[in-house]
């Protein structure tokens, strides 16, 4: 049993499906990068899986427990966390209040540990987080997945607006998360190669359907195949 199966789910908005048949699966502690040009699915899959938007048909399990038709509050309780593209954080809160906002009840992950993932917060604690960069808002962003002590994170382009050189410092300690807290990843990236690198397998979507299911380094091994699936974009 995997952390995460999806079987044959069809999805999409309104009536219109986006996503067909789509199997997927991520285990405890491990990243898995969901690939694909623009488009593709990949935001449609990660919301169904979040309980956001209605499955059509097939099934998603966490854990073996059925997840798909469960509103999205009861998902998240189970220990699915999204991290959205638009980073999810409130603004006018400052650094300490975002994350204590966050933390599980039991405070099973401290602010301490976070700091001890991204050594930049330490000194932020009380500004607003619409006064932090990119990046280290992007670090609160995960850092208050991660205070909540989720067993699944879906992750949703990650380096948006971010200069590369942060995204690839942040990536090694999104690793590290994931294998010490034995949380399963499953990363939504533009960015394919710095993914690939980071991640244990990965899939990819064209137009809706799984077209490649493997490990990260044989799918990094296959250039023409990516640049196919990427028609018109990028896989930079
Ligand atoms: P990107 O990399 O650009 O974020 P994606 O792979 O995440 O793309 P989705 O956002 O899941 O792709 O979009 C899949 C399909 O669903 C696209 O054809 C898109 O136009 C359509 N779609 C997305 N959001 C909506 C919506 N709110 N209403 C109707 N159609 C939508």
């Amino acid at each position: 049993m995997s952390l995460l199966d999806v079987h044959e789910l069809t999805s999409g908005h309104g009536d219109v499906p986006a996503v067909h048949d789509v199997s997927l699966r991520v285990e405890a502690g491990e990243m898995v990068a969901l690939l694909g040009a623009n488009g593709a699915g990949k935001t449609t899959i990660l919301h169904t899986v979040a309980g956001l938007l209605p499955t059509m048909s097939g099934q998603v399990s966490l854990d073996g427990t059925t997840i798909s038709g469960l509103a999205s509050h009861k998902i998240s309780r189970l220990g699915l966390s999204l991290l959205p593209q638009d980073r999810g954080i409130f603004f006018q809160l400052t650094v300490a209040e975002n994350l204590r906002l966050h933390q599980r009840s039991d405070a099973s992950v401290q602010v301490d540990d976070i700091v001890r993932y991204f050594p930049a917060l330490a000194n932020l604690m009380s500004r607003k987080a619409g006064l932090l960069s990119g990046g280290e808002q992007q670090m609160l962003a995960l850092g208050c997945r991660i205070i909540a002590g989720p067993r699944l994170l879906l992750i949703d382009e990650m380096s948006l607006g971010l200069a590369p050189i942060i995204f690839k410092r942040m990536l090694p300690v999104l690793s590290q998360i994931s294998s010490e807290k034995q949380i399963g990843v499953l990363l939504v990236e533009q960015h394919v190669h710095l993914a690939l690198k980071a991640s244990d397998r990965a899939y990819v979507l064209n137009r809706g359907r799984i077209t490649f299911d493997g490990a990260a380094h044989e799918l990094a091994a296959r250039p023409e195949f990516l640049e196919s699936s990427y028609l018109g974009g990028s896989a930079g």
